[in-house]
């Protein structure tokens, strides 16, 4: 019986006695007519699916989970709620890839977006064409962003802003931004949404936009489901090119790293023309404890490791830079030449440069392959004690010593992908919820680390510990997927823009049911 299911065992046993002694959700909610109460679950299988997510580091168990078949009866749901003397709360689920909690409802009710997803079967992407706009997507807020990718293609045409895993859901990722390498192009996801339906936490079916019901467009594009449920959002589309030009280069200097990046992303605003700048910017850390290669992609030839490998045992870290550009068959003279223009007087280290020509969808979906891996070897459903935050451009070298050079390398036990990459704040607006640094170039840092089942603690100290330094040394941080205990840091969290959030919540969720695993608002902790 292999060792590492042992704490698996436990937690189910554990888990199988405490719903056993729950009174299950007739008596924990009010009454309930049929219409609705037939799509509700309380089976074991299911009250544990909703009581954990990819973090895989706490519980908790809802009353219920619901199956809706329409748009309706999540609207019916939650305004029984709503007009109920004791409101319960409600969570949307999409694929419950949060690390903390934020899609449960401890006693409430979970609305299962992904067996939503599944009765609508394949109709809650629309893509149209219009001689005006050109083409946008109809999309539900319960689908997967891999099948945006596949059903837009039909019509050789693609969203622009993209998260490096696809198995995410749309509702899941507006209601955070939605980020990755083509952010410091096209802004993240939620800067490329024209048109919402949200279902308010009133039970209320409403159509906004920027100029139609803005307040609720924007309080719900990165308001971490506060104020409503996403049903439907229209997505921006272009062109979809055929291949990708992918290329990886090391550094051992984190400034030239850095300052290389910011040259990079910066080409987009008028230097030089949008056919040589690119479409994908990332970075990332390579150390020791760490594989070369890693589940987020398999990139460096095997051959190959032995010689970074040595590389990161002289330097402790090496950075690596990683861009990419879109061409099509015709183009790839262009993009070969492009790249070799862009990527003149750089200071990598020369003989660290690698390339890979791959499809469209290779590259979007190219992480794909390392969970399928991981998932085969029982390694994918592990704690992941992530750290995801933002840092301004100005103070990105005192992180570097302080964490990369000080925390990290004395800890010594960072194992999974660590990523470093700028992006504007122009491409962001700032109407929407979602809280950043409040500088024109901004770092997001992610600490992707995978544990054990015992020794996961030792990663959140290690996050901890990050936190409280760029505490102490005055760096601005803004969290990513942001996880707080108390309102006083919710409201450091949002700054300036803390008093129309709560003003928003009383607007659209008066009776505070929305997303409690949140936990922001004081009833909910
Ligand atoms: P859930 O975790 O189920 O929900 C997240 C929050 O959104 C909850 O509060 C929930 O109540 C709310 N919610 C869900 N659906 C709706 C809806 N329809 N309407 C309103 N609120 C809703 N993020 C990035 O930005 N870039 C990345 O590159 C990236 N890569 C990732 C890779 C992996 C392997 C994983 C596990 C996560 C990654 N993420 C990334 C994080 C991801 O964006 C968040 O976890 C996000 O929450 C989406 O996950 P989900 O669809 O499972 O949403």
């Amino acid at each position: 019986f292999p060792t590492y299911l042992i704490p698996l065992l436990i937690t189910t046993t554990l888990l199988i006695s405490t719903v056993s002694k729950t009174k299950g959700w007739k008596t924990m909610l009010p009454p309930i007519d049929e219409s609705i109460s037939q799509n509700l679950r309380d089976d074991i299988e299911t009250i544990q699916l909703a009581s954990k997510d990819y973090g895989n580091m706490m519980q908790e168990f809802p009353a219920a989970v619901f199956h809706p078949s329409s748009i309706n009866d999540i609207a019916r749901l939650i305004k029984l709620s709503y007009n109920s003397s004791v409101p319960f709360t409600i969570a949307a689920r999409g694929q419950g890839h949060s690390i903390s909690g934020q899609a449960m409802a401890r006693d409430g009710v979970v609305v299962d977006m992904a067996s939503f997803r599944k009765q609508r079967n394949g109709v809650g992407i629309i893509v149209h064409e219009d001689p005006f706009i050109g083409y946008y997507a109809d999309v539900g807020g319960e689908q997967l962003w891999i099948d945006v990718l596949h059903k837009t293609l039909e019509h050789g045409v693609a969203p622009v802003s993209w998260t490096d895993y696809l198995y995410l859901t749309l509702g899941g990722t507006l209601s955070n931004a939605g980020i990755s390498g083509t952010t410091f192009r096209y802004g993240p996801q939620i800067s490329n949404v024209q048109e919402m339906d949200v279902i308010t936490g009133k039970g209320d079916l409403v159509t906004c936009s920027s100029q139609e019901n803005s307040e609720l467009f924007h309080a719900v594009l990165g308001g971490l489901g506060q104020f409503g449920v996403i049903a439907r959002a229209r997505i921006v589309l272009e062109p979809a090119p055929k291949r990708v030009k992918w290329v990886r280069l090391l550094y051992s200097d984190f400034s030239d790293f850095t300052k290389d990046q910011e040259r990079l992303i910066s080409m987009n605003n008028g230097i030089r023309t949008k056919h040589i700048a690119l479409d994908y910017l990332e970075g990332m850390l390579l150390m020791h404890q760490g594989p070369i290669n890693n589940w987020r992609s398999s990139f460096f030839p095997l051959s190959e490791h032995p010689r970074i490998a040595s590389l990161i045992t002289k330097h402790n870290i090496i950075y690596c830079l990683e861009v990419a550009k879109y061409y099509d068959d015709q183009s790839q003279k262009n993009v070969n030449k492009g790249i070799q223009d862009l990527l003149q007087g750089l200071g990598y280290i020369p003989e660290f440069y690698y390339e890979k020509n791959v499809t469209f969808v290779e590259f979007l979906n190219r992480v794909r392959s390392g969970e399928l891996k991981l998932q085969s070897q029982g390694l994918w459903d592990v704690p992941h004690p992530w750290l995801n935050m933002f840092i301004p451009r100005s103070q990105i070298m005192d992180f570097n010593s302080g964490v990369f050079n000080d925390i990290i390398l004395k800890r010594n036990i960072t194992n999974g992908p660590v990523l470093v990459y700028p992006m504007h704040r122009s491409k962001w607006d700032d109407r929407m919820s979602a809280s950043i640094p409040d500088e024109d170039i901004f770092y997001t840092i992610g600490f992707l680390h995978s544990s054990g089942f015992h020794n996961w603690k030792e990663f959140d100290d290690q996050n901890r510990d990050i936190l409280q330094f760029c505490s102490d040394a005055g760096i601005k941080v803004k969290q990513y997927f942001p996880h707080y205990n108390t309102q006083e840091d919710w409201a450091n969290h949002f700054g300036i823009k803390w008093r129309s959030f709560v003003e928003r919540k009383y607007q659209f969720d008066p009776r505070m049911t929305l997303s409690p695993g949140q936990k922001i608002f004081e009833n909910n902790q």
